[in-house]
């Protein structure tokens, strides 16, 4: 059966992410893809696939060196859908380059929802990228 309910695609299953026939799952997705493993690394996060996702992700969180994680984290993840949906629905191969461009635009934006101290350490996170 179809993952992609209510759209009819194609057969394929596959990740589109990334290069290898590796099933479009949701620990795919977010913890063993090869390309999110780059935009994980890219914005200081990296997990460890062997744990369960909520225990993974709450040890990333203990681990995190940056601050305000969820909203980086959260900000990471959607973009990397993004980047995801664009393909499936758009036709427009997923890049790196392009998901960093979301990504910074989007912690930008962030910058004026949080404190100086905090919109001043985003930019230093964006400045870094
Ligand atoms: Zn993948």
């Amino acid at each position: 059966m179809p993952k992609r309910r209510h759209y009819h695609i194609d057969d394929i299953e596959s990740c589109v992410l990334c290069t290898t026939p590796e099933e479009e799952t949701i620990d795919h997705l977010i913890f063993n893809c090869q390309y999110n493993q780059h935009c994980w690394a890219k914005i200081g996060i990296s997990y460890n696939s062997n744990s369960s996702r909520i225990e993974a992700t709450i040890r990333v969180k203990e681990n995190y060196s940056g601050r305000i994680f969820f909203e980086i984290f959260t900000i990471t993840a959607c973009n990397i859908w993004k980047e995801r949906n664009n393909y499936i629905f758009n036709q427009i191969n997923p890049t790196h380059n392009s998901w960093l461009e979301r990504t910074t635009t989007d912690l930008s934006w962030l910058r004026y929802r949080v404190s100086t101290d905090l919109s001043d350490y985003i930019t230093s996170l964006v400045n870094n990228l």
